[in-house]
């Protein structure tokens, strides 16, 4: 092989003492060899509260290839992924989680897919994912999937961040100007050549999950108002069809009023009414309140995340 590339490995933690011990001697066994031009490996702590500073700057101490950004305070999974992205050297770039879930024995194949197919993209599509909670098993399944029909994008479906992404992807990248990222669908939205490599996902090595419910739902909720206007359309829809009920429904109590037929007070239809018409305008403007709270964050300007150190660049 000819062009051999230099490869970033981009790692983000947070608070992963437990594994990250394991998580280095195996992503340090993997890049041994010559099928890259040399590596670096950029760990990022986004905000830890245990020993996971102290284990990377040990890292970093030990070997001048491995690289520390570290954040003021947690700013989340996507930032630090995006600060990793924006400070990695190399012609390819791999992200992977540290927890091992995804194997960095995986790194030679992903880019030989790269160099044999010239794939600017290797995305890691989930086979099984052993360990895991059916409650996320299902959310996750069904949350591409509806994500999908819903969005004009096509994001594959069960698909991480883990994944190889070549110079040109980087570069196109550094140019988005969103600061609230959903970087699984904006690599699947920036198009190129992108090849799956399927794999088995490991249980979690150590430690608990880091993406709670809340966290979850936050980056749910990222990618369906960032990736699709669907949900205001529905709003119009619900309300156009809320209209048309409360019509039919002033006819109803008109004929009713006049022909004397029902003498009894309107109690039921005036309860229903202002029931159905209450749900609906809460659904709408709270649909809307979302896509209002996204522009004001983006129009803010804030970066997506504050850099405390920077070792080993
Ligand atoms: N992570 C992070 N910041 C956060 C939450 C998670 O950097 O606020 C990292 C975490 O250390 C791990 C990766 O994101 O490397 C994925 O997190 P986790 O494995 O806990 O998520 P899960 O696999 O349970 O969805
Ligand atoms: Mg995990």
């Amino acid at each position: 092989m000819e062009k051999r590339p230099y490869l970033s490995i981009i790692i983000p933690c947070f608070n992963e003492e437990q594994v990250l011990p394991e998580t280095h001697k195996r992503v340090i066994a993997a890049l041994e060899g010559d099928w890259h031009k040399g590596a670096e490996v950029i760990y990022i702590n986004d905000g830890s509260r245990d020993a996971t500073l102290h284990l990377l700057k040990e890292f970093a101490s030990q070997d001048s290839r491995i690289k520390v950004l570290n954040f003021s305070r947690n700013f989340g999974h996507q930032a630090a992924v995006s600060a990793g992205i924006h400070y990695c050297n190399g012609d390819l770039a791999i992200i992977i989680d540290a927890d091992l879930q995804d194997p960095p024995e995986l790194f030679k194949d992903m880019v030989a897919i790269h160099q044999e197919k010239g794939a600017n993209v290797v995305f890691g599509v989930r086979r099984e994912r052993k360990g895991e909670t059916w409650f996320k098993k299902l959310t996750a399944k069904w949350f591409y999937r509806i994500l999908n029909k819903l969005s004009d994008v096509n994001l594959n479906v069960d698909t991480g961040d883990f994944r190889l992404v070549d110079r040109k992807v980087i570069n196109a990248f550094k140019g988005l100007g969103e600061k609230n990222k959903y970087i699984r669908g904006l690599i699947a939205w920036m198009g190129f050549k992108q090849e799956p490599i399927y794999y088995d996902r490991d249980p979690r090595h150590a430690g608990e999950t880091k993406y709670p419910l809340r966290k979850m739902l936050q980056l749910a909720s990222i990618a369906m108002f960032y990736f699709s206007k669907k949900p205001l359309k529905m709003a119009i829809t619900l309300g156009i069809f809320s209209l048309i009920v409360g019509l039919l429904l002033t006819v109803y109590v008109l004929v009713v009023q006049f022909s004397g037929i029902i003498t009894t007070p309107g109690w039921a239809s005036t309860l229903i009414t202002i029931i159905f018409f209450g749900g609906v305008q809460l659904v709408t403007i709270g649909v809307t309140g979302e896509y209002i709270g996204n522009i004001l964050d983006e129009v803010k300007g804030r970066p997506q995340f504050i850099v405390d150190e920077e070792i080993g660049f």
